[in-house]
């Protein structure tokens, strides 16, 4: 399905020109707008899945092998020291485009092009507790 109010539907299915790197049937991948850095990507589906939770198992499979070879791709391309791989789901993970869509991303040695999470504390008995929780969930 595709939702002709969301913006990387039109995008993906090419009524909105993009700068578009890669395209197949299931994706197109186009440079970011406001790119954290030069060669900033996103991967996105044809179809509208708002997020990681309504995407389909079998094109969540093609997204990390697109993923693997955009990232030598555009570490060759821009001469880049590493790549980060970011995909946000929810505003309070910082989604602002509910199209799923998973970001690549390469960076310079001390580009500071994007901050990641300040580490924080565990407690061991709290860990074990929450890890059996998820763990339950996966059964
Ligand atoms: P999010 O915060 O949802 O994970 O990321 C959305 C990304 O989409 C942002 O990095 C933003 O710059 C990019 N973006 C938003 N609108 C457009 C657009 O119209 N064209 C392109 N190429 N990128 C966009
Ligand atoms: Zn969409």
């Amino acid at each position: 399905m595709k939702d002709d109010n969301c913006i990387f539907c039109l995008i993906a299915n090419g009524q909105i020109p993009s700068n578009t790197v890669y395209e197949d049937g299931d994706f197109r991948v186009i440079l970011d707008i406001s790119p954290a850095a030069k060669g900033h990507m996103l991967i996105l589906p044809k179809e509208h899945y708002a997020n990681i939770f309504e995407l389909p198992e079998e094109t969540a499979k093609k997204v990390l092998p697109l993923a693997k070879k955009l990232a030598a791709a555009v570490k060759e391309a821009m001469n880049a020291d590493g790549v980060n791989i970011v995909q946000n789901n929810g505003t309070a993970a910082g989604q602002t485009v509910p199209h799923f869509h998973l970001h690549i991303i390469p960076r310079k040695e001390g580009d500071n092009a994007m901050p990641l999470w300040t580490p924080g504390e565990s407690v061991p008995e709290e860990q074990a507790q929450i890890a059996e929780k998820i763990s339950k969930l996966m059964k």
